[in-house]
């Protein structure tokens, strides 16, 4: 069958500016780290993809490593994109991503010129494209030079192989350091993708990520808004642990997290949303994508098994309005 996209894809989903870019990006993207590898139908994966694209998200975050096993989501991403969205290239986002284990040796894991090049090729090969739209340095590496790492995204820029470079989890000070290198070198970052939900802060904290992206004119899409299903009605059931995913290996989300406090605040949010009329997962999803001045989160990055959840979690972003007594409400459950 011969995909065509909806006519009306691009009046369904609010988009936002990636800070000061012109890139601009849905304010709901999809992420391929699970649910997309091996062990899934590859018609499901092709039935969440079309269904996202005709509801308005043209981006959809991959990295080397997903799957399982590694690598294979961006296989099969690159044949669904092959097969059905190839005449859509140019409205499309797709970012990819080196910097946690994916080679064998020294040179698989880390911030090198060696990994991120070499990685990036095979991320390209794999994906069927001839650059992707943002790469990112997944994570701060300790033992590389940052300097080292961040020509190597500047050169990746230059040669054509994407159009915007980003970093994934560095800290606040880290963001700031490596945007000055950045701006001397030619190519500023982007975008930064850090973890954020109702229950994980760390980006609010002192010295607050989201102030230092926003004072560096970088964009923010955060990961895991629903803290990888537990902030949806998932687990709230009578035996929560039977829910959790086993092919999940390399999640961080484990029985011992499904304990009665961490569930009787999930109790207390979901009283919350239903108050708003959403959905639990609505309410996670809006709540990061709700307006905080210039530190406004651009994009809610969620991942999804099935249609349904998706067309749940979309329905978010038109709810980004939240009142004072809801805040607080939220702040009073949500926070320990
Ligand atoms: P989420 O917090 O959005 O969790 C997604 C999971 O929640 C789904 O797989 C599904 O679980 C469940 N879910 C989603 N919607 C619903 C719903 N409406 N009702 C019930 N359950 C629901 O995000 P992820 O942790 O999956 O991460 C999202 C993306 O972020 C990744 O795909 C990746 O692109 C990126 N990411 C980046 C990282 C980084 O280091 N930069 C690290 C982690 C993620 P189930 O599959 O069991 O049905």
């Amino acid at each position: 069958d011969v995909y065509r996209a909806a006519e009306n894809r691009h009046d369904q989903l609010p988009t936002a500016r990636c800070g000061a870019t012109g890139l601009v990006l849905p304010r709901i993207s999809l992420g391929l780290w699970w649910n997309f590898g091996d062990d899934r139908p590859l018609a499901t994966q092709r039935e969440i993809i079309r269904r996202a694209f005709d509801l308005g998200v043209f981006h959809f975050d991959l990295a080397n490593n997903y799957g399982p096993p590694f690598g294979s989501a961006e296989k099969n991403f690159g044949r669904i994109f092959a097969e059905d969205l190839r005449p859509y290239r140019d409205e499309l986002i797709i970012s990819t991503k080196a910097g946690w284990d994916f080679f064998a040796g020294p040179h698989g894991i880390g911030g090198s010129a060696k990994y991120l090049m070499g990685s990036l090729e095979n991320s390209l090969r794999s994906l069927r494209l001839d650059y992707v739209d943002i790469f990112y340095s997944h994570r701060p590496d300790p033992d590389t030079p940052l300097e080292e790492t961040l020509r190597t995204l500047d050169l990746i820029v230059r040669q054509g192989k994407a159009r915007y470079v980003g970093i994934s989890s560095y800290s606040a000070d880290q963001t700031l350091r490596a945007q000055e290198i950045t701006r001397e070198l030619g190519t500023p970052l982007a975008i930064h993708q850090p973890s954020y939900s109702m229950l994980n802060r760390w980006v609010e904290d002192e010295p607050s990520l989201l102030a230092a992206c926003a004072a560096a004119g970088m964009g923010t899409i955060v990961f895991s808004p629903l803290a990888q299903g537990l902030l949806t009605n998932k687990y709230l059931v009578d035996d929560p642990a039977s829910q959790l995913t086993s092919s999940r290996a390399g999640s961080s989300l484990t029985a011992d997290m499904l304990n009665e406090h961490t569930l009787t605040r999930i109790r207390h949010l979901d009283a919350i949303a239903k108050e708003r009329g959403q959905s639990l997962a609505q309410l996670a999803i809006s709540w990061v994508l709700r307006d905080q001045g210039e530190q406004t989160v651009t994009s809610a990055l969620i991942g999804a098994s099935r249609t349904s959840q998706l067309e749940e979690n979309l329905a978010a972003a038109s709810r980004t309005d939240f009142t004072d007594d809801e805040l607080d409400a939220i702040e009073h459950y949500a926070v320990d």
